[in-house]
């Protein structure tokens, strides 16, 4: 390997020093076979899709969808790890079209049970899937095919603000054209990005999902804590709901219940599973 690494370095010129370190050549080499793997995810199935329960003060709101990718050889790896590469090789565009109708035919089952027709779906979309000109037909290809009824549609899509902004007037346009038909749009990892108040106040947006990393030490850090309250109370004002997530402890949802935020999602509810087991935890909560 380390003859091979020298041969390219010295073949490609200058700029290539990074191919002498071994450690990074191995790195290297490991994202170009999970990439090779990942061509193949979405065609042999394995992929799955996890929920993760969303509560208010009265109980079960819906689900986040969170990606998952069964590998034959390293188990089950995290979206953290592979949505990176499926973005950079385009493979995000199938692979969030798949997560999109999926998440539809789930919502039309909860649509049709009076236990369940409350609930809401979160979908988390990418900035290379959103930028797609056809973004919004595409939605409604799914809507249509998967049946779910546009009067109580349920449907959330989640959005970070540097997709948002790689674009905002294309962007808000494609906000308004969806939300017409009853999609909702939520801001997630707010406050980690750019979060500036003049974008903020233009976008056709119903939630502000509170990044996690403010939620964490809320009960112990008072830098966090103030500036969870200024979020919650900034989006009061702008009419929008608030969602903490990484919610993990007591202590966390008590402060954020008397700051006034809206819902939670975290591990305190529960962690995301697989839908059967979602299913079952519905069940559960009900008797
Ligand atoms: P996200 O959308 O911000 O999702 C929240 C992440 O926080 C999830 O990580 C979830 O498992 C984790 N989490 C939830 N509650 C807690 C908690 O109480 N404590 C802690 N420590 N973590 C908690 P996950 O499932 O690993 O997903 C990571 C990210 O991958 C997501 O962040 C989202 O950006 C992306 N992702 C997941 N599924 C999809 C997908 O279908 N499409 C796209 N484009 N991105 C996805
Ligand atoms: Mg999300
Ligand atoms: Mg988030
Ligand atoms: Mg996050």
């Amino acid at each position: 390997h380390a003859d091979t690494a020298m041969y390219q370095a010295k073949a490609s010129g200058r700029n290539t020093l990074r191919f002498f370190d071994p450690a990074m050549q191995i790195e290297l080499e490991e994202r170009t076979a999970l990439m090779e793997d990942l061509r193949q995810a979405l065609p042999l199935q394995q992929l799955r899709l996890y929920h993760q329960i969303q509560v208010n003060e009265r109980g079960v709101v819906g689900s986040e969808v969170l990606l998952r990718w069964q590998h034959p050889v390293r188990g089950l790896i995290s979206p953290m790890e592979f949505i990176p590469l499926a973005e950079e090789t385009g493979l995000i565009v199938p692979i969030g079209a798949w997560v999109l109708h999926m998440a539809c035919v789930q919502l039309k089952a909860w649509q049709v049970d009076p236990l369940t027709r409350h609930l809401r779906i979160a979908v988390n979309v990418s900035a290379r899937q959103f930028s797609q000109p056809n973004f919004v037909e595409q939605v409604l290809e799914v809507l249509k095919d998967t049946g779910v009824n546009p009067l109580k549609l349920g449907l959330e899509l989640e959005l970070t603000e540097s997709l948002v902004l790689n674009d905002i007037d294309d962007s808000i346009g494609k906000m308004q054209a969806l939300r017409s038909i009853g999609i909702r749009f939520s801001l997630d990892d707010f406050g980690t990005g750019q979060s500036s108040l003049s974008y903020l106040k233009r976008l056709p947006l119903d939630q502000i999902k509170i990044d996690q990393s403010f939620v964490r030490d809320i009960a112990t850090d008072p830098n966090d804590a103030a500036i969870v309250r200024t979020i919650i109370g900034m989006a009061e004002n702008l009419g929008l709901k608030v969602i903490a997530e990484g919610v993990e402890t007591e202590q966390q949802r008590e402060f954020l219940e008397r700051n006034g935020c809206h819902a939670h999602q975290g591990y305190l509810f529960g962690k995301p599973v697989p839908i059967d087991e979602f299913q079952n935890s519905l069940t559960q909560l009900h008797r």
